[in-house]
């Protein structure tokens, strides 16, 4: 068998989403079926102890599937946009990134105060610097924007999402290796990773607390966790009239969308649609309670530090732009109160049973 040891590495960090046991898969050339419309490598993942196969793309990424996000590829032949099929939150967000990876990787966070925060919040949890060599998780990584900012730190990286053209694009832009699996249901052994970090991707997750418990459960006890650009129940209650507003700005878009075609990608009201369901708690009136974000940290032994609208040195200060300021005015509160803001947590190990 003809295997990369990339990828053999990359396995053995693995567990089976399906039995959950540890370390149980292994490469086989053992065929197995899969009703998949795309290229698959000749090698297939076998789990030891159930047996179940997980299929390997052609270019050698492998699918390790939850039972739920298995259903999303079975289902992959399906017009997600037709009205008449019920569309989940995970193939909303399969569906998003397959077609706009490419646009979301030249265009979206490329902020420099972006990629500073998450710098600094890596430089937090690590202050001797060791971090040369020690296993690095992204979830949902999406074209590789976080892999590549943390990347001189010398991590060894992998990339997890749904889409398999965000891997490729991961892939391609950093070098790291990559896997598709579902972030509720991780494809990963416990106590694996030294960090593991996420940004703007947790509110794209349906089960959000499932996310964190699996980050919880794969970080090793002398680990850390960075989950950046979230928002807060608080910042997404706006009134009435701020939802609105809000609303209006569909048709904008569509305007806008003629002239900047690559920017404002949702001209197309089926697509919209979709964003709105992959984007599932950063609608109105969503958003996570700091409370119960906290106590789903303490279930799987971390302490979480919730630093609300930080700054590019982690520092708390409002980042006000003409958006939050309408939204914020329109709601009747004040722009400049940094707990209006979207926040960023730092997790470390208290306790890991
Ligand atoms: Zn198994």
């Amino acid at each position: 068998m003809n295997i990369d040891r990339d990828i053999i590495e990359l396995i053995a960090l693995t567990r089976c989403p399906a039995c959950k046991t540890n370390g149980s898969l292994v490469p086989t050339d053992k065929p197995a079926q899969f009703d998949l419309s795309m290229p698959l490598s000749d090698i297939t993942i076998r789990c030891e102890q159930c047996d179940e196969p997980y299929p390997m793309t052609e270019d050698m990424i492998p699918i390790v599937w939850s039972p739920s996000l298995k259903q999303v590829f079975l289902d992959i032949n399906k017009d997600p946009g037709d009205d008449s099929t019920t569309v989940s939150n995970m193939s909303a967000n399969m569906t998003i990134y397959d077609k706009n990876s490419e646009n979301y990787s030249k265009h979206a966070r490329q902020k420099d105060t972006l990629s500073r925060r998450v710098k600094k919040s890596v430089e937090i949890l690590f202050p001797d610097g060791k971090t040369e060599g020690a296993l690095h998780l992204d979830w949902a990584c999406g074209p590789g924007h976080v892999l590549s900012w943390l990347r001189e730190f010398g991590f060894r990286q992998i990339g997890l999402d749904v889409s398999l053209v965000n891997l490729r694009n991961a892939r391609r832009h950093t070098g790291c290796r990559v896997i598709c699996g579902d972030a509720s249901d991780m494809p990963f052994s416990n106590d694996t990773f030294q960090l593991v970090t996420e940004a703007s991707a947790l509110h794209h997750i349906l089960d959000w607390k499932a996310a964190i418990r699996e980050s919880c459960r794969i970080t090793s006890a002398d680990g850390a966790i960075v989950m950046d650009a979230e928002p807060s129940d608080l910042q997404m209650a706006w009134s009435p009239l701020a939802i609105a507003v809000f609303n209006a700005r569909f048709p904008v878009y569509k305007v806008l969308s003629y002239f900047m075609k690559d920017k404002y990608i949702f001209r197309d009201t089926k697509q919209a649609k979709l964003n709105l369901l992959a984007e599932i708690h950063h609608q109105p009136g969503t958003g996570f309670p700091l409370d119960v974000l906290r106590d789903t940290f303490k279930e799987g032994g971390f302490l979480a530090e919730v630093v609300m609208s930080p700054d590019a040195e982690m520092k708390s200060r409002p980042n006000v732009t003409w958006k939050s300021i309408l939204l914020n005015v329109l709601s009747a509160r004040n722009p400049w109160n940094p707990k209006y803001g979207s926040f960023t947590t730092i997790a470390t190990a208290k306790t890991k049973s």
